[in-house]
């Protein structure tokens, strides 16, 4: 019978197969798994004489009348009906629905949900929820209150996509239950009983209709454990894998390290030498290291990997390091080369459009061909490049430690791949994303974390404020004269909080915003300078382009989304204005604020809002006087929960389980538990059900 459900969504037709696709969902599974963002309340069945303004709640009325009409506005066609119980009548509204006059047919008798408006016509709907009780009443046999999934009691309202509504996702969830109660329960009982947890049979059937809002959480507290708690597993199951696999052995040589620390312009900082003596120590192990370092823009994470990098290259090992662009592979390549130029390492960069290397005096271009069967032979070079390195054309013969520059998974297949020897290389991720501890351990629990907390002396701090609307104009011409002075600027513009629109129209919303400011920005305010714009919707090799060009010092300003490139290294750049400030995490305007501030300039950051909420400015005050990334983050995650941090996509963990982050005490209990049930049963013996769910939930999540 479970059999059953992992098949693929069938029977409703290839216009949803091809929505529920993009939104994840392939196999009925997936489908069940769908689990409602929230519920609206319909339990509250009125009459319409006693309807007042503003009421949610549900009636059940006659339909007088009902037709479809063009609207004022283009392309907009207006559905309106006309109903009336005993009591009175009122009249509902639907947009851009021409076909419900055929589903709701005068005469019948309806059920309506939403919020009561009070409009020139009197009481009405906008866009209810309906149900035809009956298609004539007295005809047909009446559909009962219980049987109602759109207008009576809760109504679970789902994550949405562009053409699969609530409703849709109601009616092809609904058949599903019935066959989802006979799956056996991957919670062992004992566990789920000591911790209060509710069974799977009832707690499916009540996370999509629940019969109350208290039932509603227990159910959703019950799927949230058991996200987390395998998530956790997963976790703790990677971790162990890896310990059993071979890696090669660099040994340190400290006396290398000493002379290499020694010959830098600077003094490292504490938790710099601390992130190198563990990443030194791990790579010294037989066993693969998985560790983060996670530090703040500036913070110096490029010399600590510089310090692991050169002991690989001195044990005859190469080195890849792998940016998410060219420029930042670019600007690695040169950087790196400061550091280790003199140290006989051999360097080398390879990304789509450019292959260079430098090595023995030897600077510039170099054939790919000849690069690449340099690496296949092994020769102990440091690799610095894009995605490009992990092609098929490209083999490292001898490969000893990967770096990871700002993506956060990076799997042990995915670096076995990478070389033909039997070893499983060392990896090192890196993330200027502050993440606080709490976070970190929930979502890279299989990883050992190194923190760069303290910058390094001598930073000059962002002058960040809030600037009052009067003083837009004055704004303007201080950015101008930066720019007088041979500076550059960013100008971020908001996203647009649209709850109910689709992911797509989300980023075209966006979109239309940013092209919006920056042609008037262009006609109105600086018309005599060279602005260029970013957007999400821009294919990758334009936006490198467009940042390549401000780079070099070729544009002005820079008007773009949240898109901003994260990492880049643009020294020339000393002002920015946010505008919409209030609409973005503390944690994304600290990585915003780290685009400026990067050279030898003072740097400025200026936030804007529209909101005259007191408590939206209050916090942008507060942002402005804090310098601290870490504590920022945590700021965030406890006000809004860590959505903020990364794309649930990104992440790998489901919806749910990230949605319950915010209360951290579920992640910990999930973790101890996971833990202490490995000690126990490392093959997961005792729990079948448990370990079979596992393998499914292992396919879902592929972090691998
Ligand atoms: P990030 O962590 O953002 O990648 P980088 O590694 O690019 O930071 O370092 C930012 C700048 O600070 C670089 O120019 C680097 O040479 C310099 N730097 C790194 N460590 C120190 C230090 N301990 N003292 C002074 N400058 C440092
Ligand atoms: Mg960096």
């Amino acid at each position: 019978m479970t059999e059953l459900l992992e098949k693929p969504v069938s029977g409703v037709g290839a216009y949803y197969v091809k929505r529920l696709e993009r939104l994840g969902i392939k196999t009925s599974r997936d489908l069940l798994r769908h689990f409602p963002t929230r519920y609206e309340d319909f339990s509250h069945v009125k009459r319409i004489g006693e309807l007042r303004d503003g009421d949610i709640c549900s009636v059940t009325a006659k339909v007088q009348e009902i037709k479809n009409r063009r609207a004022w506005r283009r392309r907009m066609f207006l559905t309106e009906a006309v109903v009336s119980d005993e009591t009175g009548s009122m009249y509902a509204i639907w947009f851009n629905q021409p076909f419900l006059t055929r589903n709701i047919p005068k005469g019948a008798l309806v059920s309506l949900a939403g919020k009561v408006q009070y409009g020139n016509k009197g009481l009405y709907f906008s866009n209810p929820g309906y149900e035809v009780v009956a298609r004539h009443p007295h005809g047909d046999a009446a559909l009962r209150r219980q049987e109602r999934r759109h207008t009576a009691g809760l109504i679970p309202i789902y994550p949405e996509t562009r053409g699969l509504t609530s409703r849709a996702l109601r009616f092809l969830i609904q058949p599903l239950l019935k066959e989802a109660s006979r799956l056996p329960d991957p919670l062992p009982e004992a566990l789920r009983r000591r911790l209060g947890l509710m069974e799977f049979r009832k707690a499916i059937q009540a996370v999509h209709f629940p019969l109350s809002l208290k039932t509603a959480d227990d159910a959703r507290r019950r799927f949230a454990f058991e996200e987390l708690f395998l998530f956790q597993l997963l976790l703790f199951l990677m971790k162990r894998k890896l310990k059993t696999l071979p890696a090669p052995v660099i040994k340190t040589d400290l006396a290398h390290v000493k002379q290499f620390i020694a010959s830098l312009p600077f003094e490292l900082t504490r938790d710099q030498k601390k992130a190198a003596w563990d990443i030194l120590k791990d790579i010294a192990k037989p066993s693969p290291m998985n560790r983060l370092l996670n530090g703040d823009v500036g913070s110096g994470k490029t010399v600590v990997a510089a310090i692991a990098a050169l002991e690989t290259l001195a044990q005859g090992y190469q080195v890849a390091l792998m940016a998410p662009t060219e420029i930042l592979a670019r600007q690695h390549f040169e950087k790196l080369f400061k550091f280790l130029g003199s140290f006989d390492a051999k360097l080398a960069m390879l990304a789509a459009k450019s292959t260079a290397i430098a090595d023995d005096g030897l600077y510039g271009k170099v054939r790919r061909y000849t690069l690449l069967e340099k690496l296949k032979k092994g020769e102990p070079y440091f690799v610095i490049g894009t995605h490009a390195l992990i092609q098929k054309e490209v083999s490292f013969g001898k490969l000893g430690l990967v770096i990871i520059d700002e993506q956060h998974r990076f799997g042990v297949t995915q670096r076995a791949h990478l070389t033909r020897g039997t070893q499983i290389p060392h990896l090192l991720s890196m993330t200027a994303t502050p993440i606080p501890r709490t976070l970190a351990l929930a979502l890279y629990g299989d990883l050992d974390i190194s923190l760069l907390r303290e910058l390094p002396k001598g930073r000059k701090t962002i002058m960040t404020s809030v600037v009052p609307p009067a003083r837009r104009e004055a704004t303007y011409a201080f950015m101008r004269e930066e720019i007088r002075k041979g500076r550059q600027a960013f100008i971020i513009c908001p996203r647009i909080e649209a709850q109910d629109v689709g992911y797509e129209e989300y980023l075209s919303l966006d979109t239309k915003a940013v092209k919006e400011e920056h042609q008037r920005l262009k006609e109105e305010v600086f018309p005599d300078l060279s602005l260029e714009m970013l957007h999400g919707k821009m294919k990758s090799e334009e936006k490198e382009r467009i940042m390549a060009t401000f780079a070099e010092n070729k544009t002005h300003v820079l008007v773009s989304t949240s898109v901003v490139e994260v990492g880049i290294d643009i020294p020339n750049a000393s002002a920015m204005m946010i505008e919409g400030a209030d609409q973005f995490g503390l944690a994304q305007l600290h990585q915003f604020r780290g685009r400026v501030g990067r050279g030898e300039h003072q740097s400025y950051c200026f936030l804007f809002t529209d909101s005259a909420a007191k408590a939206a400015r209050m916090r942008l005050e507060a942002f402005a006087n804090v310098h601290d990334g870490f504590l920022l983050a945590e700021e965030d995650l406890k006000i809004r929960g860590p959505g903020e941090f990364f794309g649930t996509a990104q992440s790998g963990i489901p919806d749910l389980a990230m949605r319950s982050l915010k209360d951290l005490s579920l992640l910990e209990l999930a973790r101890n538990e996971a833990r202490t049930l490995l000690e126990h049963d490392p093959q997961l013996q005792s729990a079948p059900f448990l370990k079979a769910r596992l393998e499914e939930f292992r396919q879902e999540v592929h972090l691998e």
